[in-house]
């Protein structure tokens, strides 16, 4: 390897493994198919193919390259497409991804076309909104009508509804929610004496319901990303009985240590960010600056692994700490962090960050 100064994202594949194969065989336990969400890693193969072996349904992601990369490395699972296709890009859709979750007509009429033209059946599963108020069809007559509509289409195969929680309205998935959602499922297949493959329930928020045996009869199948990737449910936020934790690890260099003073002096104006930094009076502390910064994380979402190190900060491409509980640290040192699902995501996308796998327990 030539000399490269990167920050490194570490990819612990048995954790990961771990987590989803705990969360698939309670899934198992309650007759509820789990799809595993790669849309954190950017669709990163190699994680994507342990949800394979840890015996999930399928892998969802929510971007069409994702889905393509993943496909091209020859994983024998189906792909479902979880963000609402894009009417320009219904093409690429029909071809890499297997399934896709919908909630608008002249989408699923151009996806119908493009099928016919790539003489390919596309499975859909129509989006009914509970509340969440982000994608889904929230009008019980809009609803008949879409389903009749694709019922018609020669291309397309009804294969399920679904809906999500807690992800733009932070709305939590109860027993009653999905009292409601069953009884709107019930009756399209009633309506229209169809039965649907999968009723998706929704994502990590309904693992607190999933692992209390408590997910109403009708729900069959979820998406689960953060569940998996950080071994955590998302309706408390609270660690999954069993799950690990040590999925993933930041690690950053450091560029420069001393001792200043905790406040700037001088004129004060804006930061870099347009943001009117303010600081609290500590005295000259001793601080490190690291190899980092917002272009490769969230500073929000990242915690030391040691004791003694505080994140102060960060600019695009530095990270501020204060190290002043510690006499070890110098520069070319590494320091570690854990991270929070925004920096996981923030980590994956940033091209700086040099992606380290795993593969063994050790
Ligand atoms: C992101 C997403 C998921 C997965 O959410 P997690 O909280 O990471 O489990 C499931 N469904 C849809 C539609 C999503 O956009």
């Amino acid at each position: 390897m030539d000399n490269i100064c990167s920050p490194y994202l570490e990819i612990n594949l048995p954790a990961i493994y771990h987590n989803a194969k705990i969360i698939v065989e309670k899934g198992r336990d309650y007759g509820i198919l789990i799809d595993g969400v790669t849309k954190v890693s950017l669709g990163d193969p190699k994680i994507a193919e342990v949800l394979v072996e840890a015996g999930v349904f399928g892998i969802s992601d929510s971007r069409i390259e994702s889905i393509k990369r993943m496909k091209e490395s020859n994983l024998n699972t189906n792909f479902t497409l979880i963000r609402l296709p894009c009417l320009s890009q219904v093409e690429e859709e029909i071809k890499y991804a297997d399934i896709s979750l919908n909630s608008e007509l002249s989408t699923l009429r151009a996806l119908n076309e493009a099928g016919e033209k790539l003489k390919k059946k596309h499975r859909v599963v129509i989006m009914v909104e509970m509340g969440d108020i982000r994608e889904g069809i929230w009008n019980r007559e809009e609803l008949y009508f879409v389903v009749r509509e694709v019922l018609k289409m020669k291309n397309l195969e009804l294969f399920g509804v679904g809906t999500n929680f807690t992800c733009f309205g932070g709305v939590i998935p109860t027993e009653e929610k999905y009292m409601d959602f069953i009884e709107i499922v019930d009756d399209l297949k009633r309506k229209f004496n169809i039965s649907f493959a999968i009723v998706s329930g929704g994502n990590s928020s309904t693992i607190p319901l999933l692992f209390k045996g408590k997910i109403p009869l009708g729900v069959n199948h979820l998406r689960i990303g953060e569940g998996i990737m950080l071994g955590r449910e998302t309706a408390y936020r609270k660690v999954i009985p069993g799950a690990r934790t040590d999925t993933f690890r930041f690690i950053g260099e450091i560029l420069e240590v001393k001792e200043k003073p905790s406040v700037p002096w001088g004129v004060i104006g804006e930061d870099a960010f347009g943001h009117k930094p303010s600081f609290k009076a500590r005295g000259v502390r001793k601080r490190a600056i690291l190899n980092f910064g917002r272009q490769d994380i969230d500073p929000e979402g990242i915690k030391p692994e040691i004791l003694g190190v505080e994140v102060l900060g960060a600019t695009s491409d530095y990270t501020v700490v204060d190290i002043s509980e510690r006499d070890d640290l110098k520069v070319g040192d590494s320091i570690s962090f854990s991270l929070n699902y925004s920096a996981l995501l923030q980590a994956f996308t940033s091209p700086f960050v040099k992606k380290i796998y795993k593969e063994v327990d050790l």
